[in-house]
């Protein structure tokens, strides 16, 4: 197999970051982004992008350290390059300079690409649920607001985390909330307010913030992040994919990791695709 067809489905930070990792790891590759919503309108949009530690109670304690270690050196040398205040968009650059082609589209079944794609990988967030059937994945909703307020460099965040101020390049976020199995994506006007009034007791200097967006995302929640093989078959047509999936309050905090180990499933994949049509020419 000369140059593999590989589809991400999902354009969040997940889907961006392991179609970067498959590029650089599976050089030969040809591939896609598929997604039905794309930046500035995902999940990974909405977060502050904070670095920190969360922990998934059913995923081993080494890999997720590994995640994180992975994740933090990868973006700790961004921060060092002279690329740094370009740093968010560093993962779509990344993937266009690598020639990945990007089309909007949602998939309504993993199964449809088969006759497309050699390989489906599986980046959809929250969307999995409905995607691939995964009852187990939940989502815990998050609001905050995105404010003009330059004069805030550094980071406040309360005791359990609940209540934080986070500077970034462009605006600074203030949070938050966490509610678990909530859906709705629609503000709440009440939290908005509450939301204002806990970050100003914190930094008064608030109450003079402009131009306050509010924002609302799911946080796609799990027990441990999906990231595995899986064969798809059907009338003895067989279609791998990887899932990558299920990051909840901390997929920027893991990304790189995560990333990384999807995409040596890829090449495990290739592997096995090369393997059996080497033996079907035999
Ligand atoms: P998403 O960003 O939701 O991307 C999923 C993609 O899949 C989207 O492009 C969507 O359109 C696409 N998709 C879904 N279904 C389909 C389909 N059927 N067909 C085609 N495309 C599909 N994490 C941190 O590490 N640090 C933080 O400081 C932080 N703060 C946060 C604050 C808030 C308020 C929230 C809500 C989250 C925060 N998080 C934080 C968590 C982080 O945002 C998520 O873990 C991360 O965004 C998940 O990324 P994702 O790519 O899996 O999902």
């Amino acid at each position: 197999m000369a140059s593999p067809k590989v589809a991400v489905v999902g354009a969040g930070v997940i889907g961006l970051s392991t179609a970067l990792c498959i590029t650089e790891t599976c050089p030969s590759c040809s591939v896609t982004v598929l997604s039905d919503q794309f930046s500035p309108n995902t999940t990974s949009d909405v977060a502050a992008g904070m670095l920190i530690p969360h922990t998934y109670p059913d995923t081993p304690i080494h890999r997720q350290k590994q995640w994180f270690k992975e994740t933090f050196t990868y973006l700790f040398a961004i921060s060092n390059s002279a690329e740094a205040s370009e740093a968010g968009i560093h993962l779509v650059s990344g993937l266009k300079a690598a020639g990945t082609q990007m089309y909007t589209r949602k998939v309504a079944d993993l199964w449809e690409l088969h006759s497309e794609y050699d390989i489906v990988v599986n980046c959809t967030g929250m969307g999995a649920q409905q995607l691939v059937g995964d009852k187990q994945l939940f989502p815990v909703r998050g609001q905050v607001l995105k404010v003009h307020a330059p004069w805030v460099k550094q980071f406040i965040r309360d005791g359990d985390g609940l209540t934080y101020i986070y500077p970034g390049i462009h605006k600074v976020t203030l949070g938050g909330t966490r509610e678990k199995g909530s859906w709705s994506l629609s503000p709440d006007a009440y939290t908005t307010k509450d939301i204002f009034d806990r970050c100003c007791s914190l930094e008064p200097s608030l109450q003079g913030a402009q131009d306050i967006k509010v924002k609302v995302g799911l946080r796609p929640s799990r027990q441990c992040v999906r990231v595995q093989r899986e064969v798809l078959s059907q009338g003895g047509v067989k279609l791998p994919v990887v899932h990558n999936y299920g990051h909840g309050a901390g997929g920027f905090s893991v990304h790189r990791g995560t990333a990384k180990e999807a995409a040596h499933l890829v090449e495990e994949c290739i592997s096995a695709l090369q393997g059996s049509s080497s033996r079907a020419k035999l």
